[in-house]
């Protein structure tokens, strides 16, 4: 059993270790542990694709990415803002460009420099690791239980920060196994955001091309369009635009079971143009051939086969017209978002209505979350890290209020 005067912080990614560096900063003893051999694995995952710490975009655009709980969010992503986020990277002593999406990024691109950085600031303030401590749960005492490879340990803490992660990725760390140590009522089910779909297509499909990328396609499904990169995986499709669309969809299929999405293969032509196309071509050329020849993958022309009825000889000009069409709108069936491990991030969580403004949990004072395990969800371009980053200082803030309160 350990002191009583430690503030417990229990996740070393992006939340748990803000909440450690605020709580630090003001002397207070933290010990932040975490179940993986080392800290923020997810947090330098993010940054082999380039680390999008947050978005220049104006404040209140900024803030209406986190939809429903950008109430909830706003007054705390004001208190810590991306401009405030940037500095402390800068600070850090890793400068910042904007790309020309108005994402922010470290212009090392990469998380290790700043996180080598941060947990040495972290050390010069005192913070303790525990790592390959698995938090378990309280005792009938109230005390903190980690399984350790050197049994069980049980902690006593004056206040604890949880900033366990989602279930998105479990391999890194974040497996939303804390769930099982919180009230039901405190909590919104787990689900897949910035997430792929499985289609209703013969396995063959996805068998023979999975991999294979559509490029600069439209998508477009339950009312809204995105434009970019799909990739074909083993069950479904992932991808910057289906990621941007998958809120609405998650939840257009928890509806009705089955959505119908459209693929636009050429979005920068018109379908009067991929006609009058179709049309020039050789006589003696094949459907397919013509297909080939506008620069459509095999995968494109796989979906058209099947979308589109097959013409041959003569036939094939007096299709081009509706061949046209499904070239700018290729049915295709979702049947379930993929599965929460390949998510990006993870919706649901600690509920807005579980917890005081100070991120405290109203059925066990003293007791804080923090990070993606709150119930928020946001797109991806920074607005996740920069939500992450403000939760846990405002969960800090929340500590040192309640032990004012509570000496
Ligand atoms: C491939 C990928 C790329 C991404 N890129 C970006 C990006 O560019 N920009 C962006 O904004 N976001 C990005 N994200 C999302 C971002 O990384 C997460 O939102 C963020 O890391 C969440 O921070 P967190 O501190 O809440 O949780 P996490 O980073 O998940 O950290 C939680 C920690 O808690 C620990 N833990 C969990 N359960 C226990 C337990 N029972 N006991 C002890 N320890 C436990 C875990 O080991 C983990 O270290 C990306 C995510 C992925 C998967």
């Amino acid at each position: 059993m350990q002191t009583p005067h430690i503030i417990a912080v229990i996740g070393a990614g992006p939340a748990g270790l803000a909440a450690a560096e605020s709580l630090s900063a003001d002397g207070f003893d933290v010990v932040v542990y975490d179940q993986m051999p080392s800290p923020a694995r997810k947090f330098l995952m993010a940054g082999r694709s380039g680390l999008n710490l947050t978005h220049a975009e104006d404040l209140e655009k900024f803030l209406s990415r986190y939809g429903a709980s950008a109430s909830w969010l706003e007054p705390m992503i004001r208190e810590f803002p991306p401009q405030a986020l940037r500095e402390w990277a800068e600070e850090l002593g890793q400068p910042c460009f904007t790309g020309s999406s108005g994402r922010v990024f470290p212009k090392a691109m990469k998380a290790s420099p700043l996180l080598r950085a941060w947990l040495a600031r972290l050390a010069a303030q005192n913070t303790v690791f525990a790592l390959r401590h698995r938090w378990t749960g309280w005792d009938e005492t109230g005390c903190l239980r980690f399984e350790t490879p050197q049994g069980e340990k049980r902690v006593a803490a004056a206040a604890t920060v949880l900033a366990s992660g989602g279930a998105s990725w479990p391999r890194l760390g974040s497996d939303g196994g804390w769930t099982h140590f919180l009230t039901p009522e405190s909590l919104s089910p787990l689900q897949p955001a910035n997430c792929g779909f499985r289609t209703a297509l013969p396995p063959e499909f996805h068998e023979q091309f999975h991999g294979e990328v559509l490029h600069s396609v439209t998508i477009g499904g339950a009312g809204q369009s995105a434009r970019g990169d799909v990739t074909i995986t083993r069950q479904g499709i992932e991808g910057a635009p289906v990621y941007r669309l998958s809120a609405l969809w998650r939840e257009a299929l928890r509806r009705k079971g089955r959505l119908q999405i459209t693929l636009d293969f050429r979005p920068g032509l018109t379908q009067e143009i991929l006609q009058s196309r179709l049309e020039g071509f050789r006589e003696r050329e094949s459907q397919s051939g013509r297909l080939r020849r506008l620069g459509l993958s095999p995968a494109a022309r796989w979906l058209l086969r099947e979308a589109a009825p097959t013409h041959s000889g003569a036939g094939i000009l007096a299709g081009a017209g509706i061949l046209a069409q499904h070239i700018k709108s290729c049915p295709l069936d979702l049947v379930a978002p993929d599965s929460l491990a390949r998510a990006i991030s993870t919706a649901g969580g600690v509920r807005r209505e579980a917890l005081d403004d100070g991120l405290m949990l109203r059925q066990r004072p003293g007791v804080f979350a923090a990070g993606e395990m709150l119930d928020w969800e946001a797109p991806t371009g920074g607005y996740l890290l920069q939500a992450c980053f403000a939760t846990g200082r405002r969960a800090a803030q929340g500590v040192k209020k309640h032990l004012r309160q509570n000496p």
